[in-house]
């Protein structure tokens, strides 16, 4: 029986480890974070500050745990030009982590007055598609903080099917090192002890997956890129547009989205007015991919390129909020921050088609392995890609 051993429980890693478990591979996955209750992960968040601050969750699950359940196919035409094809895998991964428009009785009166006036002005703002389960879900606002009902598909539904199967799981355990012999790849080392496997597949993520990368020699953690976004908002009366589903629509723009959501650094940004009484539109852009990743740092600013698209995007949502009755004298933006870490081991730059380094064995399914800013949610491209790499493995061992 192959062994393998799968870096981070995330978006990729979760789903790797189920479909190698359940073909009869021998699966460890280590996990630098903790088990954690869906409602609790925003404890475990951890936010780099550089010059567009990002963040990501470090617990069994990973970012999926705080992830606000949208679900969009992204990146498929750069994707084609390396021969990846992925619209069977993500059919199975839709009907998987359960892909639906949630019913009219689940979208809230802020979001509703958004995507009206979105189209009395001509913009086609349609329905998020969710991986939300809509019996479950009793709308909050807090899909961002980990769902209090458990409603939201994570990663951790992956992980399960995967430990039933006969996968084993350490928690609390950091990768620090890939462990080679002249050059052959032999397994991983914690801060104590080694593990020895014939495969090794880094899904800690496009901050940490590039790190390790780095220290066997690999030109990993360049084109870093997050979709940057900021959120514009400002004052309606009565709105009470806080605790609604956040982003439960979409207006796609060429290079950015819009989505109705609401952030806690527009009411800090408002003193004066109640919470409750705030709406606003996030932008959300494919930004360039500029990014560095080191072992101690990370760099990522905003290029001019990106601020005209989110300069468009601004603009697009003040009018919307505007025509929606926001007080127009109150919009503000929050600063500019990132929420999708990508491309730092790009296809086609780190691995190749098959997400394969140039060490034998060595692979990556995380969110590193994009090959541009999806500007988009990524998730779904994230669980067909490691599916697909899943399958692949699996067809070599036959
Ligand atoms: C607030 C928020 C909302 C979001 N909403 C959406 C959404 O609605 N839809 C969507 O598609 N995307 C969303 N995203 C983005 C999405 O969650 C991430 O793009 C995705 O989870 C990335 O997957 P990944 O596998 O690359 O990394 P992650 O999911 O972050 O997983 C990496 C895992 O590796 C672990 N790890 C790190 N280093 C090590 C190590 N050395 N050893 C062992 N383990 C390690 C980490 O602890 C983590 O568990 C959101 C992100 C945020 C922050």
């Amino acid at each position: 029986m192959r062994k393998v051993v799968v870096v981070g429980s995330g978006a990729g890693g979760g789903i790797l480890a189920r479909e190698l478990a359940i073909r009869g591979f021998e699966v460890t996955i280590f996990e630098k974070g903790p088990i954690t209750f869906p409602g609790d992960a925003y404890n475990h968040y951890d936010i780099i500050k550089t010059g567009v601050e990002i963040s990501k969750t470090e617990c069994l699950g990973g970012t999926t745990m705080v992830s606000t359940g949208n679900a969009v196919r992204t990146c498929q035409s750069q994707l084609k030009k390396f021969n990846i094809d992925l619209e069977k895998e993500f059919d199975e991964v839709e009907q998987e982590v359960g892909v639906n428009l949630l019913p009219d009785a689940l979208f809230g009166s802020g979001t509703r007055l958004i995507m009206e006036n979105a189209q009395e002005m001509g913009f086609n703002m349609t329905k998020m598609p969710k991986f939300i389960d809509p019996r479950l879900c009793q709308p909050c606002g807090k899909c961002a903080l980990g769902c209090p009902r458990d409603a939201k598909w994570t990663s951790q539904i992956y992980l399960k099917e995967a430990v039933k199967s006969g996968a084993k799981l350490i928690e609390n355990s950091p990768i620090t090192e890939i462990i080679q012999e002249n050059g052959t790849l032999k397994g991983v080392k914690t801060v104590d002890q080694e593990f020895f496997g014939d495969i090794v597949v880094l899904s800690a993520g496009a901050i940490e997956t590039p790190r390790l990368l780095q220290r066997v020699g690999l030109k990993a953690g360049q084109h870093l890129f997050v979709d940057t976004f900021i959120t514009v908002g400002g004052v309606l009366k009565g709105i009470n547009f806080k605790e609604e589903v956040q982003m439960n629509a979409l207006l796609k723009k060429d290079g950015f989205l819009l989505a109705p959501h609401y952030s806690g650094l527009l009411a800090e940004k408002l003193p004066g007015y109640a919470p409750e009484d705030i709406l606003g539109i996030m932008i959300k852009i494919s930004d360039e991919n500029v990014g560095k990743v080191r072992q101690n740092a990370v760099t990522k600013y905003t290029t001019g390129e990106d601020v005209a698209l989110l300069s468009e995007g601004a603009a697009t949502a003040g009018s919307i909020l505007t025509a929606a009755g926001v007080d127009p004298t109150t919009l503000i933006s929050t600063p500019a921050r990132g929420a999708h870490p990508g491309g730092s081991a790009a296809i086609g730059h780190v691995v190749d088609s098959n997400l394969q380094t140039e060490i034998e064995g060595l692979f990556v399914a995380d969110a590193s392995v994009l090959p541009c800013a999806p500007g988009a949610p990524p998730i779904l491209t994230i669980l067909a890609l490691a599916k697909r790499l899943g399958q692949y493995l699996a067809g070599k061992r036959a």
